[in-house]
């Protein structure tokens, strides 16, 4: 298992039904991060987000499949040559998941569906990760049918056969299958060279303005750390467009609340950047792909504790307005998904009402909201906390069905 050298260049969602295997095989790919530079940024931004970094490579004049490794050593003790780095974003929470990929299209380029060999297809989440991918249109898809290892071939092929059926007619239709056991690292190869087929890292723009999603924020001094060795706030996340670099300026909104004479006001926050850790290293300026930490001038206390989780980062004048109320075009789901049968609440799903609260997840924010009006597939909210999103943003909409908040559209900020 080696370490990532390069910056992951592109992000690949892990999705699935719980205890398919998603973890293990992010682990098998990707091993463990090891370097000890930058810890602390490194622990605190990753645990949460679940974001592991794989470099994958290939041993000079070896057929496909077997030419594929994440190993710097090849089988026969020559060097492998590396391809590129990969980050791969294992949610651990499935609400965190459904709500990443719901809201930011632009935080997964494409995924690995990961379905289990041992059980029935489809499973609860596989079913409702599944559609999510189709509703947001993530194509580039790889379906990892895991824990083969369990099963004898039969078995195998029956649920291979299910997987294929139960594709028929989505954006996976065509994904190609690949049989692999993530615990015994059986088949790694073969995926690899599906990844690398399926999965392209899309072409960007480096003259766009920088934009950040801001996905958790933090001090990262200890305790009792004297003035002169504090260092600024470390903001993490994900940039999806245009280039950040050490010394440019970075704005942050919404920014803070203050209050003065009874009033409040959200003020965009301004500093610089000072350090930036790219996947595993310190780089001098990022590019999209892969969990960014930002080091900035700002004072650690306005970063502490995710207070900034959320917001958007970019250059400074080129961000989009902070909004405390918008306007949607509403698609609403056929039905709820996922909703076990004993579960209560209606699982047809009826239209969005004025004064009913919502539950919406615009690019890493999350914010309840208060419809104050609705109309055909249309409805206008007042937000509780605001938050920084442009026209043609997605967001996922929640409501309470029942005892939980449950997927029920997705909307496009108009
Ligand atoms: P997740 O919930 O999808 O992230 O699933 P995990 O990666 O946590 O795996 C759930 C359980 O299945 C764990 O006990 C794993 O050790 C086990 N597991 C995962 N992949 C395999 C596999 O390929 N073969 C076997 N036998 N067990 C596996
Ligand atoms: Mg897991």
């Amino acid at each position: 298992m080696t370490q990532a050298n390069t910056q992951p260049e592109v992000n690949i969602g892990l999705v699935g039904h719980v205890d398919h295997g998603k973890t293990t095989l992010v682990q098998a790919l990707s091993g463990s991060w090891t370097d000890q530079h930058s810890e602390e940024m490194k622990r605190g931004i990753s645990i949460r987000l679940g974001y592991a970094d794989a470099t994958f490579r290939r041993c000079p004049g070896v057929d496909e499949p077997e030419c594929y490794t994440t190993d710097e050593e090849c089988p026969d003790g020559s060097e492998s040559e590396p391809l590129r780095t990969v980050s791969f974003v294992d949610a651990p929470g499935h609400e965190t998941l459904m709500a990443t990929m719901l809201s930011g299209a632009s935080i997964m380029d494409g995924a690995v569906l990961v379905v289990s060999a041992t059980e029935d297809v489809p499973q609860a989440q596989t079913e409702e990760h599944l559609m999510a991918l189709d509703l947001i249109g993530i194509e580039n898809i790889v379906i990892a049918q895991n824990k083969v290892d369990l099963v004898d071939r039969d078995r195998a092929v029956d649920n291979y056969e299910q997987i294929r059926e139960f594709v028929e007619g989505t954006v996976a239709e065509n994904a190609p299958i690949v049989p692999v056991s993530a615990g015994q690292e059986v088949n790694l190869d073969l995926l690899i060279q599906a990844i690398e087929a399926e999965i392209p890292t899309p072409e960007r723009d480096p003259d766009e303005d920088a934009r950040m999603f801001a996905a958790r924020s933090f001090d990262i001094n200890r305790p009792g750390a004297t003035a002169d060795e504090l260092k600024g706030g470390v903001v993490g996340g994900s940039l999806v467009q245009g280039e950040l670099s050490v010394g440019g300026g970075l704005e942050i909104r919404p920014g803070r609340e203050v209050e003065e004479e009874g009033q409040t006001e959200w003020r965009p926050l301004e500093t610089s950047i000072r350090s930036l850790q790219a996947g595993e290293r310190s780089v001098e300026s990022a590019k999209p792909g892969g969990l960014l930490g930002v080091g900035t001038g700002l004072d650690p206390s306005l970063t502490k504790g995710d207070a900034l989780a959320g917001q958007v980062a970019g250059e400074p004048g080129t961000l989009p307005p902070t909004r405390h109320e918008f306007e949607m075009q509403v698609d609403l789901l056929d039905r709820v998904v996922g909703k076990e049968d004993d579960e209560s609440g209606e699982s047809d799903i009826e239209e969005i009402s004025t004064g009913e609260p919502l539950m919406l997840t615009v690019g890493t924010a999350t914010t309840v909201g208060a419809v104050t009006s609705a109309r055909d597939g249309e409805c206008e909210v007042k937000l509780k906390r605001p938050v920084c999103a442009e026209e043609g943003a997605q967001i996922a909409i929640n409501r309470r069905v029942g005892a939980r908040w449950r997927l029920i559209g997705v909307g496009t900020l108009s």
